[in-house]
């Protein structure tokens, strides 16, 4: 049976984790009804977690790293796909219980699958990634909590970074006023060429601040947490809403209840490994007609599978600009 590469983490008796290139054949995948070649891979901010090898994210091993990945079908028993069909797949316990993406095959659940959307190539699937979806799951739910552009500006925090970058051009366009939060302000001319109309430094937000501040924004898609995504909701206006979906300042919440119960302001929370079929298929249908493909490539690097480690050790200091795409195959 003839072998394929893949990037796998092992844990010895000590409880120590190991990164390491491995040949695995189709015998070694795990249970699934769809085996996929994949042609590309990208990096998450949850993959640099994986990659560091000192996360509690995998809970199985050996595990193959790669929350998400983009391919093109080989075998299938699912009534859904066949062979030849171009396919992408985010979260659904990839990297944590079920071999991920960083392999050039996988096999998966045909259930776990999404065709690639008219307009969407798979370099352009995984140049949007886990990250840029979650920006598309939050900027749902922002329209879903019933916000539009006439409500007030739309904050981005983390803006420079892959959720934050696409959740900034996805705003933008969509006609909201987007107020970019950066830790890196030498990225104002990026942030302000994918649509953001004003740039604030990241240390506005990110220090301890009072429960109710100025009502500055309507909306806001918050990738940091912590400190910043409290000083974000205290100064969201009346009956407006934080998407929270991330963590990079903290997982903590040190704040208190004074917005929600005085000014009636929402927290949406964001979850894109579990998030239903349903809502995963209006997510993607909606980048396709939504995001600007140029400015996903403004903000799209590409890189060679031989270079994720050194790539997904970046992610974790912020080190990372926009969104990266790995060539599996
Ligand atoms: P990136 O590293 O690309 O972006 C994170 C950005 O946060 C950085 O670029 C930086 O932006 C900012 N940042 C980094 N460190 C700090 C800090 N200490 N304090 C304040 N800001 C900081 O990661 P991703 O965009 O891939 O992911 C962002 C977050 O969203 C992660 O926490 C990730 O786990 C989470 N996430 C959650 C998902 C879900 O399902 N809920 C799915 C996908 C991601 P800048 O330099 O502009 O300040």
């Amino acid at each position: 049976m003839s072998t394929f590469k893949a990037l796998m983490l092992t844990k010895d008796d000590a409880g120590t984790q190991h990164i390491g290139w491995a040949q695995v054949t189709e015998a070694d995948l795990m249970e699934g009804d769809v085996t996929v070649r994949v042609t590309h891979s990208t990096i998450n901010y949850k993959d640099g977690l994986v990659l560091s090898g000192k996360s509690a994210v995998p809970r199985k091993f050996p595990m193959i790293a790669g929350i998400d990945f983009a391919g093109v079908v080989e075998t299938s028993a699912h009534a859904g796909f066949k062979a030849g069909d171009a396919v992408l797949l985010n979260g659904y316990g990839l990297a944590e219980t079920h071999f991920g993406g960083y392999a050039e095959k996988a096999r998966v659940k045909g259930d776990w699958l999404i065709k690639l959307p008219k307009g969407i190539d798979a370099h352009h699937a995984m140049a949007i990634g886990t990250a840029g979806y979650t920006a598309m799951l939050s900027v749902l739910a922002l329209e879903k909590h019933g916000l539009k552009p006439s409500d007030g500006p739309a904050l981005v925090t983390g803006a420079a970074g892959g959720v934050g970058s696409v959740a900034v051009t996805l705003l933008a366009k969509l006609g909201w006023h987007v107020i970019a939060s950066t830790g890196r302000l030498e990225e104002a001319d990026y942030l302000t060429s994918l649509g953001a109309a004003e740039i604030i430094e990241r240390k506005e937000l990110s220090e301890p601040g009072r429960p109710l501040g100025k009502e500055r924004w309507a909306a806001g898609v918050d990738s940091v947490g912590s400190h910043t995504l409290v000083n974000a909701i205290g100064m969201t206006k009346a009956h407006g809403a934080i998407a929270c979906c991330g963590l990079a300042q903290g997982m903590d919440l040190p704040g208190n209840v004074a917005p929600f119960i005085l000014r009636g302001v929402a927290l949406l929370g964001i979850d894109s490994v579990m998030c239903p079929m349903p809502l995963r298929l209006e997510a993607w249908q909606r980048l396709a007609t939504d995001l600007d493909l140029k400015k996903l490539d403004s903000m799209t690097r590409t890189i060679a599978f031989a270079d994720v480690i050194d790539e997904a050790a970046k992610i974790l200091k912020g080190g990372i600009r926009g969104r990266v795409v790995v060539n599996i195959g």
